[in-house]
């Protein structure tokens, strides 16, 4: 059996994988169509990892650009986790970013922001399309109002995160990228094309 990935480079990042678990179901998902492997890096888990085997994982994370939490799950759902690892990354000189889909706050019931704050230092959100009937065709939520969610997120942490950054893929049919960069600027967040074919 092959010991599972939890930490994998990619140029001079750190990605983890901290859960296979998410609430949406992206047609454009590997875990969708089947397949946890990206980079050639096997990303199912058998167990949840802790904080200790986190960390142990991470070892020093100044030797990295940004260590990011991402993996083919939702990191907010462990937050808990997330943020005690947060707090060993940024306590031994590095930078934390969070590739998220946004739904933090909608799954968790409360504005889960300011926990973040001083602990994260960049957010990616998927926001993958620029209305909620693109959205839902392409994502799948499987929690009502995750649109409306999503665009709260948005909106709320830049007062909480310094750099907030929205994505959406180039490619997918009916995504304006466009008019997506349009909305992140609106909220006040910046914006980022993503390949479909690119994952990290
Ligand atoms: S939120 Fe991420 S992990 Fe979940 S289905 Fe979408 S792309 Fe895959």
């Amino acid at each position: 059996m092959n010991a599972q990935t939890i930490a994998y480079p990619i140029h001079d990042n750190l990605y983890l994988s901290i859960t296979d678990r998410c609430t949406l179901v992206c047609e454009f998902c590997p875990k969708t169509q089947g397949s946890l492997e990206v980079r050639g890096y096997d990303l199912s888990l058998d167990h949840r990892p802790e904080v200790e085997e986190l960390v142990a994982a991470v070892g020093d994370p100044a030797r990295y650009r940004e260590v990011v939490f991402c993996g083919y799950g939702e990191p907010t759902l462990r937050l808990r986790t997330l943020l005690a690892v947060a707090d060993h990354i940024k306590a031994h000189g590095g930078r934390v970013r969070v590739n998220t889909d946004g739904l933090a706050n909608l799954v968790h019931k409360r504005n889960v922001l300011p926990e973040m704050a001083g602990r994260v230092d960049a957010l990616s959100v998927s926001l993958n399309a620029q209305d909620e009937a693109t959205y839902n065709r392409h994502c799948q939520p499987q929690l009502p109002g995750s649109y409306a969610a999503l665009l709260a997120f948005l909106r709320e942490a830049p007062r909480w995160i310094p750099e907030v950054t929205a994505t959406a893929i180039d490619g997918l049919e009916g995504v304006d990228i466009e008019a997506c960069r349009r909305l992140a600027e609106s909220l006040g967040v910046k914006f980022r094309a993503r390949h479909l074919d690119v994952v990290g």
